[in-house]
């Protein structure tokens, strides 16, 4: 027999954007089901490394939204929805401190206020971060937080799940439509293949993007694009699906670690780009609309390092498609490796200790995975799908 609940609002998906979602649901005295296909807490989210971005111009008194802003509108070549870059360069430094004030343990600058680092294309230093941990925190704070709206709803009512209850392991398959309106979402227990049916007049799509589709990922088993079948499937149109992210540093050597990302805040935090013949080719390619935003010697690069304000940005620094297509242009004149990648080398750059601090996974993931020390030595890479397929409109 089919199990059946009803709910005002079901998410599909708990990773940051569904329990963003959920908690927003919630605090509008709504009843919300929140539904992921895993376990509750292993999303994509989880795995984000380097920062969130967010203009609060902590590090560089000069950011702000409108900079943030640009800097989204350029990166995307003027193709980006606008006002979608306009709202999340407007609301990301609420949303941060929201995130502190639910609990979120950010790296914090000298003077105590969250840190922020360099990104590719971003003018200023801008993701709050949490060493190259970020994701892991931000969905702690969020499960904690739907762990505390539960618990004050069991203070309230006697029943934690009253209005927030979380259903794992369970992958949605259809949602359901009353002639031309969303009626509610039918799927299965993974576990038991056991059928689940949500009576809903609100259903919240947030269920990552499409990366798992491509050979070369970052992405998890999970990342199979559901949330836009279901929405085509549903009668919806999906837009912007070409904008599929590739991340210009992901490794390509050893084989074990293939398609694994290396944060860009290895290049964030200093870290270079060379081909196989060491040399740093990065100030090859620096676009002509941009010529006179970047450094075009290695010495004017590394000085940026410690003086932002008086030097000009290190090429490796870029909007990410110029790296990834830098490095794609190296393998293609046969400067790469005999692997086809080039290197990310950290090691030259910082102190051991320092690396350690800064990118504590990168350092054991790549120790463990591929025997790559990367306080020694420097990491093979290539571009590797992060994430992406963007929208589904109704
Ligand atoms: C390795 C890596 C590093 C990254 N680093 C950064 C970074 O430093 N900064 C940054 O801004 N971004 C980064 N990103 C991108 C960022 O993590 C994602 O864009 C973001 O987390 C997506 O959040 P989401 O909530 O939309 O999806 P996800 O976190 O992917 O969550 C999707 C949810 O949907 C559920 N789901 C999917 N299908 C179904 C179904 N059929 N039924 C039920 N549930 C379903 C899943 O179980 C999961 O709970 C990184 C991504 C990766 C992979």
């Amino acid at each position: 027999m089919t199990e059946k609940y009803s709910y005002d609002v079901v998410v599909i998906g708990a990773g940051g954007a569904g329990l963003r979602a959920a908690v927003e649901a919630r605090q509008a005295g709504l009843s919300v089901a929140i539904i992921c296909k895993s376990l509750f807490g292993k999303a994509h989210t989880v795995m984000a490394e380097g920062g969130a971005a967010a203009a609060m111009g902590n590090v560089n008194e000069n950011d702000g939204w409108k900079v943030h802003f640009r800097d989204t509108m350029r990166g995307g070549k003027f193709l980006n929805n606008w006002r979608m870059a306009e709202l999340h360069a407007k609301e990301s430094p609420d949303r941060i401190w929201e995130l502190e004030s639910w609990g979120a343990l950010f790296d914090r600058t000298k003077e105590g206020k969250i840190s922020q680092r360099n990104f590719g294309g971003h003018e200023y230093p801008r993701l709050a971060h949490v060493g190259d941990r970020t994701g892991l925190e931000l969905i702690r704070t969020m499960q904690q937080r739907i762990v505390a709206l539960q618990q004050k709803d069991k203070k309230e009512f006697g029943d934690a799940e009253k209005f927030i209850k979380v259903f794992s392991e369970l992958t949605i398959t259809e949602i359901l439509k009353d002639g031309n309106r969303v009626s509610g979402a039918y799927g299965y227990w993974r576990e038991s293949g056991d059928e689940v049916l949500f009576e809903s007049a609100a259903v919240v799509l947030a269920t990552g993007g499409v990366g798992k589709s491509f050979k070369i990922t970052s992405n998890s088993w999970e990342g199979t694009g559901d949330g836009h079948a279901l929405a085509l499937k549903a009668g919806s149109a999906l837009v912007d699906m070409e904008f599929v992210q590739f991340h210009p540093t992901g490794m390509v050597w050893p084989p074990s670690v293939r398609g694994i990302l290396v944060t860009e805040s290895v290049r964030g935090d200093g870290g270079v780009l060379t081909n196989s013949d060491g040399r740093r080719f990065m100030f090859d390619y620096i676009p002509e609309v941009f010529k006179d935003k970047y450094a075009d010697n290695e010495a004017e690069a590394d000085r940026w390092y410690k003086d932002q304000n008086n030097n000009r940005r290190p090429p490796e620094l870029l909007p990410r498609d110029e790296v990834a297509r830098a490095i794609n242009s190296e393998v293609k004149a046969g400067r790469g490796s005999p692997h086809g990648g080039v290197f990310l080398d950290v090691s030259s750059r910082l102190p051991a200790e320092e690396i350690k601090r800064r990118l504590p996974s990168m350092w054991h993931q790549f120790k463990e995975l591929a025997d790559v020390d990367i306080t020694k030595e420097p990491m093979e890479v290539g571009p590797t799908c992060r994430s992406g397929g963007r929208n589904a409109w109704f």
